[in-house]
């Protein structure tokens, strides 16, 4: 009984994650539901087999693990987790640790806690296969006490920027999750900014794969440089297996997804915290699951994207970066009303380090945002000198790339909703005054009057009362 940790769940990330904990020297009691998977795994070992025991039952697994002990759990997240959690409790002291390290709805993480079954963490793992396996950005909730307790192994296998490890206490509960979350709903937007672009590329200006691979290429060396940047320039250029067919054009164009987008855009509106641009990522993945009435809307209407020439690259680049900044601008604001509403403490500078590396929404950009976040944590990042300056220089750009997309056809959802969020924040005097008179005709709800009064009637309210 001397493993320093254990691991339920060997499949893409479990596997990866207990592999880099082996790697950096500690020794890993690991568990698979089907046990062929846990053979192989310590068959494969290699090197690393000295630091691995395999166990084939939850008992053995508990048994190899030194007191008090610690497990991650890296299965599906929902059901599955609570199963293994009511299989593993029986077995276990009462200060043993369950980490959960899937992408668990934060909602569920709160739950467990206040269950109250045992000590629970619920961390928020970043950076897909690659990042599990050689440094994910690591995103923790919980108490510091119990933080304290895995702090070294979650330090040393995250990934590290400039020496320093991307992983942190997010805050107790559930904030591990729900950061982990966000920077999902970020990334969702983030990718949709960049397929839209990839549209204008392709349809507005005619350019093949590899040129569309190589535009990406030169904005990976600019302010754009990104992970997502970098590998959309290189699925531009990957060529289909079977047909040697440039492979996006062997693609089908509906987005898959897991789910963590839609949580991002359904939380934030009970947070009355606006990210447009992450919920109309998650529309535009859901829209574009319906082929056949797309196939049907362009025989009714004909074809949308045309091909045009009023945009040149650099302000195509240059729309880009508006938009990146006013998506990453809502998801951090969006970090800032959870702060408010669970009354939580989130490193909002910290978060924007721990993003630099290990995680698929790192970025240059990273750099400056935490920076900015750091003498003012609760600002959202659109009025922050370095943001502001940057979008006072752009933002024309990103109207020029959304005004020409739309004379043209080209559907920009994200970007459009991007710009439409920045000129309705830079709008002292709106236009909800009509909603308010509105809803006051039909209902009666009272509005404020610039005077300062409030519940305050239009004229109809008298016509009411008599
Ligand atoms: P996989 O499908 O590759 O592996 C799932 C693992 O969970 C397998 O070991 C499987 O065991 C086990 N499992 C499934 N159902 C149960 C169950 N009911 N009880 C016990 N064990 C079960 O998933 P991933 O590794 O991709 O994902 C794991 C978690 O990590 C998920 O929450 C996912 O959202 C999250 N995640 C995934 C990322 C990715 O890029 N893939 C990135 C970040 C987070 P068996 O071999 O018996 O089927």
């Amino acid at each position: 009984a001397d493993a320093r940790i254990g691991l339920i769940g060997l499949g893409t990330m479990g596997a990866a994650l207990a592999s880099n904990i082996a790697e950096k020297g500690f020794d890993i009691a690991v568990f698979n539901r089907t046990t062929q998977v846990t053979r192989d795994f310590a068959a494969e070992a290699g090197d690393l087999g000295p630091r691995i025991t395999p166990a084939e039952t939850l008992e053995d697994l508990v048994a190899a693990i030194a007191r008090p002990r610690a497990i991650i759990l890296m299965v599906p997240a929902g059901d599955p987790v609570d199963q293994q959690i009511a299989a593993l409790t029986p077995l276990l002291d009462d200060d043993d640790l369950i980490i959960d390290c899937g992408n668990a709805n934060f909602h569920d993480t709160d739950r467990r806690v206040a269950e109250g079954f045992g000590p629970f963490m619920g961390v928020g793992v970043s950076g897909g296969e690659e990042g599990a396996r050689h440094g994910p950005s690591i995103m923790a909730g919980g108490t510091p006490e119990l933080w304290a307790r895995v702090e070294d192994v979650m330090l040393a296998i995250a990934a590290k920027h400039e020496g320093d490890p991307c992983a942190a206490l997010m805050g107790p509960g559930g904030a591990g999750h729900f950061v982990k979350m966000v920077h999902n709903g970020i990334e969702y937007a983030d990718m949709q900014m960049i397929a839209e672009v990839y549209g204008i590329l392709r349809d507005g200006h005619g350019l093949d794969a590899d040129e569309i691979g190589d535009v990406f290429d030169a904005w990976n060396r600019g302010p754009l440089q990104s992970y997502l940047i970098e590998i959309s320039g290189k699925v531009a250029h990957a060529r289909d297996v079977a047909t040697r067919k440039p492979l996006l054009s062997q693609i089908v164009d509906a987005a898959g997804q897991k789910g963590t987008g839609r949580w991002t855009a359904i939380e934030s509106q009970h947070r009355l915290a606006p990210v447009p641009a992450i919920e109309a990522a998650v529309v535009a993945r859901n829209l574009s699951a319906r082929l056949e009435e797309r196939a049907r809307g362009q025989e009714v209407f004909g074809p949308a994207p045309q091909r045009f020439d009023t945009l040149d690259r650099e302000t195509l680049e240059r729309g880009l970066i508006a938009g990146k900044v006013l998506c990453y601008a809502q998801g951090f604001a969006m970090l800032s009303a959870a702060t408010r509403d669970f009354g939580w403490d989130l490193p909002m500078a910290r978060i924007a380090q721990i993003w630099r590396e290990g995680c698929i929404i790192r970025s240059t950009m990273l750099d400056a945002m935490a920076s900015a976040l750091d003498g003012e944590p609760g600002v959202n990042l659109m009025f922050t000198d370095h943001f502001a300056a940057i979008l006072r220089d752009t933002h024309d750009a990103l109207r020029q790339v959304v005004a020409q997309a739309a004379l043209h056809g080209h559907p920009t959802p994200a970007l459009s909703s991007g710009l439409a969020y920045f000129d309705a924040m830079r709008t002292a005097r709106g236009t909800a005054d009509m909603i308010q008179a509105q809803r006051d005709f039909f209902g009666l709800h009272g509005f404020v009057h610039v005077n300062g009064k409030a519940d305050q009637h239009g004229p109809w309210a008298k016509a009411a009362a008599t």
